[in-house]
């Protein structure tokens, strides 16, 4: 059984869903006003590692996550996420285009990288801008609740309504105002929008109307309308990156459980950063590494999958060039030995076992790849090996399955002389004729090509030309 750490309880729990052999999960997506970096899909991948143990073990996941392509302001995920400048609008007053055509770049951009990286595509990325009704339909329903508030910016919620408001947080105080003015008509520091007005003496390219006037909606309100849309007003898994954790993430759960007097999510799972140089990576540093900047240098995707799996997902990971370098040697080593190997209907089980202990532990990656290691040493027929190897990488995503075909099941191109030569020789061999099997075998290799007896039958190899 999977054990999970909690963020809400603060504790590993064991996994138990709502209905069995069923999961409902959710993961904040990005927000599409730049690149995502290889920091945010660490993010992304421990969504994927935990999808992909779950699904491994026969559950049935239904996943959603998010692209916010409006009401992100430029405040940080620490407490002034509602304040400052809509990012969207700014990247697009920057680069000179309409907020509209920033949104669709980069999620293009977003959806290339996850799906080079192998990520579980979502049953749906749900974006923010097609669900302003939802949202409106939400913020009015708390509005009927009695937990908003009108300011002169915009309808806000009442977070002192809220008994255990929080709770996720380990935040004593928000940095308000730590970037931006502060709205002095907010009740209460912790308060945020729901609904923002647009600015009177600016058009801007996002807005739509509402029950309160022209506007767009904040940034946490997408979460709470699009995970009860798809997953039910009470569903199984919530995760995101860390620094969610402290505001985003409680303030979906106050505004969800207002109005449905239920728990929003029974798992939350938080995901530590990718540092660089002991500091977070991230876009405003300037610090950060794209999937593209790896290749640019003749990394590919799986090494930097690779490269995640060594840290588990709730410690830091620092990012160096050195270590994922050590990644792909890792990874070209494995995969070098693996296409040797013959697959046989069973695989090395006792492994396998140790494998999912490993993950159901609280997604302990690097003690996953560990016993992966363990096995592919161990004094076992190699058959076994591969098969085992092959299920354990429905897990780490590495893209082994098409490896392996690619390169050691793809025939050798052999010209049809050759062939018929070789086959001659086949025939020869079954006629105990050797002294004649040994001579086409001769003529087969003028022809610049190698036959091996192996115990599976015969390999043909291309002889490398001088
Ligand atoms: P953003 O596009 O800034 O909203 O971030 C998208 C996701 O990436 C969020 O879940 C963040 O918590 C996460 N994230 C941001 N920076 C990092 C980092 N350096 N390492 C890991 N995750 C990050
Ligand atoms: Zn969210």
């Amino acid at each position: 059984m999977l054990k999970l750490y909690n963020s809400l309880s603060r504790k590993i729990e064991d996994f138990i869903p709502k209905v069995e052999g069923k999961v409902g999960m959710y993961t904040c997506g990005p927000t599409v006003y730049s690149f995502a970096h290889i920091g945010n899909f660490r993010t992304y991948a421990t969504a994927d590692i935990l999808i992909r143990t779950l699904k491994a073990q026969g559950m049935d996941v239904t996943y959603i996550m998010n692209l916010t392509d409006v009401g992100h302001l430029t405040g940080d995920n620490e407490g002034d996420a509602d304040t400052g400048e809509d990012r969207m609008e700014k990247s697009a007053t920057k680069e000179g285009k309409t907020a509209w055509e920033i949104a669709d770049f980069y999620s293009q951009a977003f959806l290339d990288d996850f799906k080079k990286l192998n990520l579980t595509t979502p049953k749906l990325f749900a974006k923010a801008t097609d669900h302003i009704q939802e949202q409106v339909d939400l913020v009015k329903r708390l509005e009927e609740t009695g937990y908003t508030y009108a300011t002169n910016d915009g309808i806000y919620f009442d977070t002192s309504l809220v008994k255990k408001y929080g709770e996720l947080s380990d935040l004593d105080q928000i940095k308000e105002g730590a970037r931006v003015e502060v709205n002095v008509q907010k009740r209460n520091p912790r308060d945020f929008a729901l609904w923002k007005f647009s600015p009177q003496d600016t058009k801007r390219h996002m807005e739509w109307e509402s029950p309160w006037g022209v506007g767009f909606p904040g940034w946490h309100i997408e979460c709470s309308a699009m995970a009860m849309k798809y997953l039910g007003e009470s569903f199984d898994i919530h995760a995101g990156g860390i620094d969610l954790k402290e505001t985003h993430h409680p303030n979906e759960i106050a505004q969800s459980e207002a109005v449905t007097h239920k728990t929003f999510s029974k798992y939350w799972v938080h995901s530590a950063f990718m540092l660089v140089a002991g500091e977070r990576m991230s876009k405003s540093k300037g610090n950060n590494y794209r999937l593209y900047d790896l290749e640019k240098e003749g990394y590919n995707p799986s090494h930097l999958r690779y490269l995640y799996l060594n840290a588990h997902y709730r410690q830091e990971m620092n990012f160096t060039f050195a270590a994922l370098d050590a990644g792909r040697n890792a990874l070209e080593r494995l995969q070098n030995m693996m296409v040797k190997w013959q697959e046989s209907e069973k695989g090395a089980t006792e492994y396998e076992e140790k494998f999912f202990e490993a993950l159901n532990d609280d997604l302990n990656a690097p003690q996953a790849v560990a016993v992966m290691w363990d096995m592919v040493k161990a004094d076992i027929p190699d058959g076994e090996k591969l098969h085992s190897l092959l299920k354990m990488d429905e897990v780490f995503g590495l893209g082994l399955r098409e490896y392996y075909e690619k390169v050691a099941g793809k025939p050798v191109d052999v010209p049809a002389e050759v062939q018929e030569l070789i086959e001659m020789r086949q025939m020869a061999r079954k006629n105990k004729q050797y002294i004649q099997a040994d001579h086409l075998r001769n003529k087969v290799k003028k022809l610049g090509f190698d036959i091996q007896d192996t115990e599976k039958g015969i390999e043909i190899k291309k002889i490398a030309s001088e």
